[in-house]
């Protein structure tokens, strides 16, 4: 797999770095034998000092999603029963329609791994760790799709952080990466 990388700046100070978008897959396996497999976060590890991946485990985040989601999967169904009205409609639209079946299944699958990861969340004690050091003293840091800069997190100097995709960097060939972690975010093995 070959992805671009960015550069994560600070607004206040010289902190710069490269962010690789590696991706990441995470697997929780729950003491019950479920598991939920999800991707990663973007954050800040203060053990690590360091703009890093964290776990994707913020609630407030994850609700919205899931109510994005939900929406998205009423309009989609709304649009596909619209379609299916009529004499026609057998032969009609067939195309419209496969697409609409398809992007119906891809939000319901979304839609399943939201609502298992938050009730996973709501039992959970531990906060989102960072996937370097294991360490759960982190924050979350959302990048404006805009103007890139994240809002939700201010650097030790005052400044915020910003991401600038500008495909000037090397790009990188990653493997996906699993890791299998426990309900607390504990790693049990990488696959
Ligand atoms: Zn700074
Ligand atoms: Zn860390």
């Amino acid at each position: 797999m070959s992805i671009d990388s960015a550069r994560v700046v600070c607004t206040g100070c010289d902190y710069e770095t490269r962010d690789l978008m590696r991706p990441v897959r995470i697997r929780y396996q729950a003491a019950d034998g479920k598991s939920v497999v999800t991707g990663c976060a973007t954050g800040w590890c203060y053990d690590c000092a360091d703009y890093s991946s964290i776990e994707r485990i913020n609630p407030d985040v994850l609700r919205k999603e899931l109510a994005q989601k939900e929406q998205a999967q009423r309009e989609a169904r709304d649009q596909l029963a619209a379609l299916s009205e009529g004499w026609f409609s057998r032969v009609r639209h067939r195309a419209q329609k496969g697409h609409l079946r398809y992007q119906l299944g891809n939000l319901n699958n979304a839609i399943a791994e939201l609502g298992a990861l938050i009730r996973m969340v709501n039992h959970r004690s531990s906060k989102a760790r960072c996937l370097k050091c294991w360490s759960n003293k982190t924050a979350p840091v959302t990048f404006d799709a805009g103007n890139g800069t994240a809002q939700d997190f201010v650097h030790e100097c005052g400044g915020q952080l910003r991401i600038i995709h500008d495909h000037s960097g090397p790009r990188f060939h990653f493997r996906v990466a699993t890791y299998v972690l426990n309900q607390e975010g504990e790693l049990l093995a990488e696959e």
